[in-house]
């Protein structure tokens, strides 16, 4: 395929009519259907279609994946090898993805609606970044002595956990995979990546890469089905040894009940966010200002755990600032997930459209103004597509300054000064992203440090990359994602204390 061609809509189109998914579970190395013989359809919510039956997994074949990632743990046959063992394969790992980045961004976008452009810029390559960097990073974490007295010898040593669940939402499913799995099995545990039901395509694929990869049968299963069924008989299964989470706040503390109410197994929540986004007047680069706001709310169509989903503007600057939201904010255009040009896709399927077109009516009920977009836009077919939309004075009382949308849908709030930004941007259950804009230093560094959130950024947004830890404060969440931190989820530190004689 020439490069015109690749970058033409009908291109994609073509070669997604030739795509058959695979569907099936991955359990001890081989591709099954559910013990029950369940299945569901996997739709697309660009146009309704159906991908492919997806094998809906339930507590037997959660059982059948814990007992084969039990077994592969213990044979040794991963957790034993070389640390330079395990990278070298995770590398090849991550070498197999990014040779079938193609395949790979297709399937993410016809199975959740991101456009085609961002699943092959951002998400197929940041999943293989993201595996890689764990991979290398296995052969360069030492152990630890502790400074006892002379006639012992004590030493730290981290161990893997055993058999690890990971259970990951839709909205970036192979890049959620990746921060939990590369540490994860990097760690020598075995794992059972448990995909969202919307979009379980890329996860199975992804197991049929780590086999490819030489990652031996069981070490890696993938465990596709619902949350109620799957997803929770993983949190309440007595032989798994840690569930790390990624989604809706509402469900990760079914996860904090399901450890409780089990074997105590360690859990990690990585949960939702209402991220404040505050421009002081001592701003002077309101239009960049504006530009990181909209798109860290627009991109991938606001469906983010740290979408800006709070603008808070000082009294002062806030209608200039407002004026140059507005402009960049209308060259977010929704369009055919498949078209390269598109740079708003459609959400993940309808029911989720509905829950986000009901927002903007509640914003509109309690008052809000409503300055952009505010429904479907016309001229496209498919029932997934919403506007990019701004609502400008809303009071933080509102729903939709309070409620995470994961849509993309804007709140505006005043404040008159940057105590009062300080206190809304701190007015929220949730504490996961967050940014300051200020040309002021020491204005910049207080205000830094008194927002209560994981990942803060100084006139930028969500600057980050595998070298920061990721996660949140508050109900946004425990443990954090990427970084060397990560490591410290999927593992237990063992004292071993050694009197000399
Ligand atoms: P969700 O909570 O509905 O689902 C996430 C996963 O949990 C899916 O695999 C689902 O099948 C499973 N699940 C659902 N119900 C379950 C149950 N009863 N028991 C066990 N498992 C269950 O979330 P979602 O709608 O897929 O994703 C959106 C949410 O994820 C948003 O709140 C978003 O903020 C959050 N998110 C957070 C981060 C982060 O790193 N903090 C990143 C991405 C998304």
């Amino acid at each position: 395929m020439t490069k015109t061609q690749k970058d033409d809509r009908a291109a994609w189109a073509a070669r997604a009519e030739a795509l058959r998914p695979q569907g099936q579970a991955l359990i001890g190395g081989r591709f099954v259907e559910a013990a029950s013989g369940r299945s569901f359809a996997a739709l697309s919510p660009i146009d309704g279609r159906v991908l492919t039956q997806v094998a809906a997994g339930d507590a037997e074949d959660a059982d059948r994946a814990v007992k084969s990632a039990r077994a592969a743990f213990e044979s040794g046959v991963w957790a034993k090898r070389p640390p330079r063992a395990r990278k070298r394969t995770l590398i090849r790992f991550a070498e197999l993805i990014r040779a079938h980045r193609e395949e790979l961004a297709l399937l993410e976008t016809l199975d959740m609606g991101k456009p085609i452009a961002m699943s092959l810029a951002v998400d197929v390559r940041a999943a293989a970044d993201a595996i890689q960097w764990s991979a290398e990073a296995i052969d360069k974490l030492y152990d630890e002595i502790a400074p006892t007295e002379p006639n012992v010898l004590a030493l730290i040593r981290r161990e893997p956990l055993g058999v690890v669940a990971a259970v990951t939402p839709w909205n970036f499913p192979m890049i959620m995979a990746a921060w939990k799995i590369g540490p994860a099995l990097a760690l020598g545990n075995s794992v059972i990546l448990k995909p969202a039901e919307q979009s379980s395509l890329t996860a199975i694929r992804l197991g049929g890469l780590a086999l490819e990869a030489g990652i031996p049968e069981g070490v890696f299963n993938v465990l596709p089905g619902f949350g109620h069924e799957a997803g929770k008989a993983l949190g309440l299964h007595m032989d798994v040894d840690g569930a790390f989470f990624t989604g809706s706040t509402e469900v990760g503390r079914m996860f904090a009940r399901y450890s409780a109410d089990s074997n105590l197994k360690k859990i990690g929540l990585e949960l939702g966010g209402k991220s404040p986004f505050v421009v002081l007047a001592s701003s002077r680069h309101l239009d960049a200002a504006a530009q990181s706001v909209v798109d860290g709310i627009f991109f991938n169509q606001g469906e983010m755990c740290t979408a800006s989903s709070r603008l808070i503007a000082e009294d002062s600057i806030r209608e200039e600032l407002m004026e140059k939201v507005l402009e960049k904010a209308r060259a977010y255009k929704p369009g055919d997930p498949l078209d390269p040009e598109t740079n708003l896709g459609t959400l993940v399927d309808a029911a989720h459209t509905r829950r986000v077109l009901d927002y903007i009516a509640s914003g509109e009920a309690e008052g809000a103004r409503l300055a952009l977009g505010g429904g479907r836009p016309a001229g496209l077919s498919g029932e997934c597509y919403v506007e990019p939309t701004v609502f400008d004075q809303a009071r933080p009382e509102m729903k939709i300054a309070r409620e995470e949308i994961f849509g993309p849908v804007l709140t505006v709030l005043a404040a008159k000064d940057p105590e009062e930004a300080l206190r809304l941007a701190n007015d929220s259950s949730y504490g996961l992203g967050a940014a300051v804009w200020s040309d002021d230093l020491t204005t910049a560094h207080r205000f830094a440090a008194g927002l209560r959130a994981g990942v803060v950024s100084v006139n930028a947004y969500d600057e980050d990359d595998m070298t920061t830890p990721f996660g949140g404060y508050k109900q946004s969440g425990w443990g954090r994602d990427k970084s060397l931190h990560a490591f410290e989820k999927y593992a237990e530190l063992k004292t071993i204390w050694m009197r000399l004689r």
